[in-house]
């Protein structure tokens, strides 16, 4: 048995050798890869200053303060946050976005808060440049870009740099207030400049007509690069003067105007403003032990929690000051959903459903009020369902539901389509669904405020 093997292994010698050498090969990349893998975990800190913080959030207390090149290594991740471990064996949070810049650039929206008591503005990314102004403590601003510890935010006086080592980045995007403010300001900056209003046609050898309709006299042509100064509007025309001193009108369709990008910004100013001063209570329907209606792989309870997440980012915004009768998934009474609305003092509570049925063919969107008072808000909020969802509106109707009955402030119950129907739970499980519920609640509680 021996020998037989003795001569298998000299015929077969050369082969085993080649097997030898595979598996050589093979213990080699591996070892090359976890010496790879060693090297990626190992890090150095890019930005001049980075806050360790105790936990994985900016509410967390700082640790310490790293500087530049400080060597750590990724122990794990959470929520955007990175558990490190430095040299000196001591631990610690640092978030994602500071610290990886690929993750930065992924997400485009951060603020900056300034720490420092006071801290210079400068024109450009470097402290030989001009100082344009001076930034209070607290004083917030939107980030556009990062580079090399330096910083460039959205100023009322435009873009402008500001030092890492003076602010807080944080996730998040600035009021639309805000941001409008700062975009009227350019606006007005560049109006200040001109003197006057400007129609800037967007083709060469668009019509310039001696009459506010399409078959006036054809009195001119737009050139390349033409500026012409705004009258005034009509219908769906300019009214502008011509380099020669000329008056005609250009279809609207045709050139943007400065003007109109105002009145745009100053109606945008108002319905912000419309709901700055409101407060509202969304109320995510069941949660906790009670999962409402339920379907082979979605719970009610999760679906109205996504929503009011949803409508809630879309208000602040707009500055209303927004409370949830439930952050998670947690069992909240009836009666303390009303308690909520009397606390805060609502001024609108609106309780977020999905419906269900026997018949798989109920479809749709329901608007529920219960006293006369709140006919109004069911109107305007229904109207923009109708409008803005892809679902079809079952319109306004009466209903006695313990949140909105016991109520005081004007109230509504949104069943936002059947989890009974597949139809309509393809349609509202994308999230598109819940953005779109968000901007109708919007533009409903804009039109209801307005009135
Ligand atoms: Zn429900």
């Amino acid at each position: 048995m021996l020998e037989k093997w003795q001569a298998e292994f000299k015929r077969y010698k050369s082969l085993y050798f080649i097997y030898l050498l595979i598996f050589l090969l093979c213990l080699g990349s591996m070892a090359f890869f976890v010496y790879k893998d060693n090297q990626a975990t190992s890090r150095k800190l890019t930005m001049e200053v980075v806050n360790m913080r105790q936990g994985p959030g900016v509410t967390y207390d700082i640790e310490r303060q790293l500087t530049k090149d400080t060597p750590y290594q990724i122990m794990r991740e959470e929520n955007d946050w990175y558990y490190v471990k430095l040299k000196d064996n001591s631990t610690g949070w640092l978030p994602k976005w500071l610290v990886n810049p690929q993750a930065f650039a992924e997400t485009s929206s951060f603020i900056a808060t300034v720490l420092a008591d006071s801290a210079p503005i400068y024109e450009d990314n470097t402290v030989d440049s001009k100082q344009i102004a001076e930034a209070q403590k607290h004083q917030k601003f939107q980030i556009l870009h990062q580079i090399d510890g330096w910083v460039q935010i959205q100023t009322d006086q435009g873009t402008a740099w500001i030092s890492q080592d003076t602010i807080e980045i944080t996730p998040g995007t600035m009021s639309e207030g805000a941001v409008i403010t700062s975009r009227m300001q350019d606006l007005q900056d560049d109006l200040l400049a001109d003197g006057q209003y400007s129609v800037v046609p967007t083709a060469e050898g668009v019509n310039i007509r001696q009459a506010p309709e399409p078959g006036a006299e054809i009195i001119g042509k737009t050139a390349e690069e033409d500026v012409l100064t705004y009258l005034g509007q009509e219908d769906a025309y300019y009214h502008v003067q011509l380099a020669d001193g000329q008056e005609g009108y250009i279809a609207n369709w045709l050139a943007d105007s400065n003007a109109t990008a105002m009145a745009d910004l100053a109606n945008q100013m108002e319905e912000t403003s419309t709901l700055s001063n409101q407060v509202i209570v969304l109320d995510p329907g069941h949660g906790g032990d009670d999962p409402g209606a339920m379907n082979d792989t979605i719970n009610e309870k999760s679906v109205t929690l996504k929503t009011a997440h949803a409508v809630k980012d879309k208000l602040e915004a707009a500055g209303a000051t927004v409370y949830l009768t439930r952050e998670d998934d947690s069992t909240v009474e009836l009666g303390e959903r009303v308690e909520i609305s009397k606390r805060t003092g609502a001024d609108a509570f609106i309780s977020l459903h999905f419906d269900a049925y026997d018949s798989i063919s109920a479809s749709g969107t329901s608007t529920y009020y219960y006293d006369d008072g709140s006919v109004p808000l069911a109107q305007a909020v229904q109207a923009q369902l109708l409008e803005q969802l892809p679902l079809s509106s079952n319109g306004i109707r009466f209903g006695d539901f313990q949140v909105t009955r016991e109520n005081p402030a004007p109230s509504l119950l949104l069943e936002l389509g059947y989890m009974s129907n597949p139809s309509d739970v393809k349609t509202f499980t994308q999230d598109d669904y819940y953005q779109d519920v968000a901007e109708a609640v919007y533009d409903g509680l804009v039109v209801y405020f307005q009135k």
